[in-house]
């Protein structure tokens, strides 16, 4: 059984990281292996997994020197295995799982990004900090002949080389680079559906200053309305994406749940919101509701966009969410949703 279809070459002090991509139609070995870093135990499927990674050094990169293997699926980082462990003769001397717990990435997930997962929200973020923003050369295996799955990469989607333009596109096939987080992140002075600080209270200023601009509109219209998660930050989304993987399969979780790099959220351009009605949930009634028809209509005037629209699913890559809003500017707001399209198609069509 081979495992792995590609692989990239990371720069390390004195050699390479090497991050193998595990074939993603491998669904029932990926689950298997998650659930296992998940109960830091791994006995038969590890071994036959560390064989597959010797297999494929000797066979690929002879001669390179390998300072650690990074187990990847897409651009979720599974496992980090220190390459003097593939060849101690002590095999249970560490296991794989355990350097990447200690990150707080897999099985690192808090209370209270469990409670977000029970109304999944699509998130973008960078790709590997291990990476530190190096995308060296990627080599694709000359026998890779694997199908990806429908409606995304299977390996390695465009580094964007812009996370800083207000128009910026994230989506699956194109991720933020490794480690990007946005300048002026600010606290929008507007109703939360809950009190602490929190990180994902954040939004870049441009983006904060228009929220408070249409919350106030909203009010005065007698539509209360409430934010609930903005910036998310490379860490949280990977351990998102990880504990939705385990609730639900990657595959199933794919599709409301982005990986880390894919999430809108780390641009500081995207907020969550909600009203008392569907209990401040992130829940799809809320677009049928007085606020949701409220901000349907109105959220262009102040430079947002319903991000992933009804029947757009193809194109946008998730499902409906009427609760997610994203900053694109009053010009393109208004644009976008005069003609009813999604940025993916106001992009390609500038
Ligand atoms: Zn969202």
């Amino acid at each position: 059984l081979r495992y792995f279809v590609n692989h990239r070459l990371v720069e390390a002090q004195n050699g390479y990281i090497v991050e193998l991509y595990l074939d993603q139609q491998l669904n029932e070995f990926s689950l298997e292996f998650l659930g296992l870093l998940k109960k830091g135990d791994i006995p038969q499927k590890a071994d036959n997994l560390e064989r597959a990674v010797e297999a494929y050094i000797k066979e690929k990169l002879p001669g390179l020197t390998v300072k650690a293997v990074n187990i990847m699926l897409g651009s979720l980082l599974l496992a980090s295995i220190p390459i003097s462990h593939l060849y101690a003769s002590e095999k249970n001397a560490e296991k794989p799982g355990s350097v990447q717990s200690e990150k707080g990435g897999i099985g690192g997930v808090q209370e209270s990004e469990e409670q977000e997962l029970e109304t999944p929200t699509p998130d973008i973020d960078a790709s590997n900090e291990q990476a530190s923003g190096k995308t060296d050369a990627e080599l694709p295996s000359k026998s890779s002949a694997v199908t990806p799955t429908p409606g995304q990469p299977a390996i390695s989607p465009n580094i964007i080389s812009n996370p800083g333009a207000i128009l910026v596109l994230v989506n699956k096939h194109n991720n933020l680079p490794s480690g990007y987080v946005p300048q002026n992140l600010v606290v929008p002075n507007v109703s939360f559906s809950f009190k602490e600080y929190d990180e994902k209270k954040q939004m870049r200023k441009e983006a904060a200053s228009a929220l408070e601009e249409m919350f106030r509109a909203a009010k005065a219209d007698g539509i209360n309305l409430y934010a609930v998660s903005g910036y998310r930050s490379y860490a949280r989304q990977e351990a998102i994406f990880a504990s939705n993987g385990r609730k639900y399969g990657l595959e199933k979780a794919n599709q409301f749940s982005a990986k880390p790099g894919q999430s809108e959220h780390q641009t500081g351009l995207a907020m969550d919101i909600t009203c008392t009605s569907v209990s401040y949930g992130l829940t799809q009634r809320f677009g049928s509701t007085k606020e949701g028809i409220w901000v349907k209509e109105n959220a262009n005037k102040f430079g947002f966009i319903l991000r992933y629209q009804q029947g757009k699913e193809s194109i946008t890559g998730y499902q409906y969410e009427p609760w997610h809003l994203r900053y694109v500017g009053k010009e393109a707001a208004k644009e976008i949703t005069e003609r009813n399209v999604t940025l993916e198609e106001y992009l390609g069509a500038k």
